[in-house]
């Protein structure tokens, strides 16, 4: 199968090849090419039965996803943040108090506290994972506290344990953001439902993606399934009874077939990816680039490969002019954006979320990459990084 890579000629500068090759940061539509047929064929399937809103698909995918992250309950909603809200109804959660997290991630970790009528409570990250600080969390709680959102950012297992320890020595819920970690493991255990409940997002640019907008909330609790489920639909128990004020946030029957089809295909996607991490590590490692660190007893799934750089926007300019795409994933720490300057944090309050901000670079990752890309992607990276020591120092 072709791939959509564009040779140009280019002239030799440094120890660079005379080819140059255009790669994409993430390129969907080599995604799910092999797949097309069979998805096209379940939405026809659906769109003879009529099954637009949850239904037999959505169900099946629901007993699906449940069982790949050993989870006993998984019910399927329209996004990751519908998911995280009601995570966070069911620990009860309600105005006055607060919930902790950790300002390095996605904005929509938070919204979804501010939907409840809660206070976000920032904490700093340990700089070696990029992930909340456990020390920090110990610190900022308080008798408001009523719950914590670790986010397993870019695939990588937050430290769950002592989150855990500190959840349950002072009526916490722990509630996990593992939207952009399907299938990772801690300690051997897959994310999810480690604590109370997990959110999953399957927008389109995650590990595991729908066709559109889609989510899922994970849990062992059947009190917070049956929540779930209810508040999902309008607080229905049955049709047209609400037993309180609910939302909608049904999945799609479309996007239960879409996800159904490529869950049978994320494991093998997964162990791409980590094995693209594991090459990238191992040339990056011998020019002494900043990386995250791995714990080898737990599986990070790599939705993104992230480095540090101090001279970021050159590195990414000299990157983009060798055709090899980046992101920044995130620009700016939750604390310090406008929608949550009300809260009063302002910058130096959190030194290393700010400080990881303002030096990620996210290389390309993505299954599809081929090794030839791959090869390509690390040597111009290395080659750049050697013309650049400054940049990491
Ligand atoms: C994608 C993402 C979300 C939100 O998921 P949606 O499906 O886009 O609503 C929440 N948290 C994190 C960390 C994410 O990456």
């Amino acid at each position: 199968m072709p791939l959509p890579v564009k040779l140009a000629r280019y002239e030799r500068i440094g120890a660079l090849t005379s080819t140059i090759m255009q790669v994409p940061q993430l390129d969907l539509k080599r995604q799910d090419r092999a797949l097309r047929e069979e998805i096209l064929d379940a939405l026809v399937r659906l769109s003879g039965q009529a099954a637009f809103i949850l239904g037999e698909a959505v169900e099946q995918f629901e007993r699906d996803f449940a069982a790949y992250v050993e989870a006993k309950h998984c019910v399927g909603v329209n996004s990751g943040t519908s998911a995280l809200h009601l995570a966070l109804l069911a620990a009860g959660v309600s105005p006055g108090d607060e919930v902790i997290t950790t300002a390095n991630t996605f904005i929509a970790t938070a919204e979804v506290i501010s939907y409840t009528g809660a206070t976000p409570v920032f904490v700093d990250i340990d700089a070696a994972t990029a992930n909340i600080d456990p020390v920090a969390v110990e610190r900022a709680i308080s008798p408001r506290t009523r719950a914590i959102i670790p986010v397993h950012l870019y695939g990588r297992p937050a430290d769950l344990d002592p989150l855990l320890e500190l959840a349950n020595r002072n009526g916490l819920a722990l509630i996990e953001d593992a939207c952009q970690a399907h299938g990772a493991r801690y300690r051997g255990r897959r994310v999810g439902a480690l604590g109370l409940a997990g959110a999953f997002s399957f927008y389109p640019t995650k590990n595991l993606s729908a066709w559109g907008e889609a989510g899922a909330l994970v849990t062992n609790d059947d009190r917070v399934a049956a929540l779930a489920r209810s508040l999902r639909t309008h607080g229905e128990r049955r049709r047209y009874f609400h037993d309180r004020v609910g939302y909608n946030y049904r999945m799609e029957g479309f996007q239960g077939a879409v996800l159904g089809t490529k869950l049978r295909h994320l494991p093998q996607w997964t162990a791409r990816r980590i094995e693209i991490a594991g090459f990238y590590r191992g040339k990056l490692e011998e020019v002494g680039v900043e990386m995250l660190a791995d714990d080898s007893r737990d599986e990070c799934v790599y939705h993104q490969f992230a480095v540090y750089v101090d001279d970021r926007d050159h590195v990414r300019s000299e990157l983009e002019s060798h055709g090899v795409a980046s992101a920044i994933y995130y620009p700016v720490a939750l604390h310090c954006q406008s929608a949550y300057a009300g809260l009063g944090y302002g910058r130096g309050s959190l030194p290393a979320a700010e400080r990881a901000c303002d030096r990620v670079l996210c290389l390309p990752m993505f299954p599809e990459l081929t090794d030839a890309e791959v090869e390509y992607i690390a040597h111009t990276f290395v080659t750049v990084a050697a013309r650049r020591p400054s940049a990491f120092l």
